[in-house]
């Protein structure tokens, strides 16, 4: 075996992405330091079937507290130090990837600062799985020779728009955007005004990967109505762009089964 071998190590804080939610798209070494860690923090987001066979007794939900908010970050990293101080092996698990989106950035430099030992296990980000498993690849030579990863879902303390849509319509690539179920009209009336083609495909991918995984399709200028008749909720990955136009050639022999209720179908 390459790599850390190793058992989870007592003290160590494991910075982990449990991909999008299909169990069996954890990595190797994810399962296993799940298996042998002495506690896993972790919120929702990677998923029913993945939390639901974590050990109850060996885990704690760190996504929301007692009245429903959300627990802040700063407690976060503080529980994180204070296990790793108490001698335990703990496993961090974040949908997806943990630094795609996953404060893990903000997590590692805490540790690093509090001179907790840590790892950062890798994992595959709903950003490009939600639409691969929808049939819809990122890139594609005839049609995408990019790809941008934006939120958006703007940090709100930020003073000015922290994306420049202007600047991703005119990369011509494909925009995959994460947490924009809710300003999904914002931002696609922003690309319109950048100049992007009102015919320009939309896909939603809603829980992808997870039981119910639904799709919406449609254009930028109709995906808000094809979002609001299929009542699509978060999690989901809006994916902007020619390639997301390429579903409709491979849907009928794509057989990643998931979502036994089919595409939402709006706007097909
Ligand atoms: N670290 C995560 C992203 C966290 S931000 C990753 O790499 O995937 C949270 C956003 O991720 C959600 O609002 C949604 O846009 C997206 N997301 C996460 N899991 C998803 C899934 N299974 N299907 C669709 N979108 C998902």
């Amino acid at each position: 075996m390459s790599g850390n071998a190793i058992d989870a190590e007592p003290g160590t804080v494991y910075l982990v992405g449990s991909g999008p939610g299909d169990p069996d798209l954890l990595t190797v070494k994810a399962k296993r330091l799940l298996e042998e860690c002495d506690v896993v923090l972790h919120d929702k987001l990677p998923g029913p079937e993945i939390i639901d066979r974590l050990p109850e007794d060996r885990r704690e939900d760190v996504g929301k507290r007692a009245g429903g908010e959300r627990t802040p970050q700063s407690e976060i990293n503080e529980r994180l130090v204070e296990l790793a101080r108490e001698g335990k092996s703990v496993v961090r698990l974040k949908g997806g990837d943990s630094f795609v989106f996953g404060r893990g950035g903000e997590e590692a430099e805490y540790l690093a600062a509090h001179e907790v030992p840590f790892e950062v296990v890798p994992a595959v980000t709903s950003a490009i799985a939600a639409p691969a498993v929808a049939g819809i690849p990122v890139t594609h030579r005839d049609h995408a020779s990019s790809v941008s990863f934006v939120t958006g879902h703007e940090d709100p303390t930020k003073a000015e728009s922290a994306v420049d849509w202007d600047a991703l319509a005119a990369t011509g690539g494909t925009i995959v955007v994460l947490m924009g179920v809710g300003r999904l009209p914002d931002y696609t009336t922003a690309l319109l005004e950048a100049g992007m083609a009102p015919e320009t495909p939309v896909a939603l991918v809603e829980r992808g990967t997870w039981p119910g995984q639904r799709v919406a399709t449609g254009t930028l200028e109709t995906i808000v109505d094809a979002r609001d008749e299929a009542g699509i909720e978060p999690p989901a990955v809006t994916v902007i762009g020619d390639v997301a136009g390429t579903r409709e050639s491979v849907v009928e022999f794509l057989q990643n089964d998931y979502g036994a209720a089919g595409d939402a179908g709006a706007g097909e």
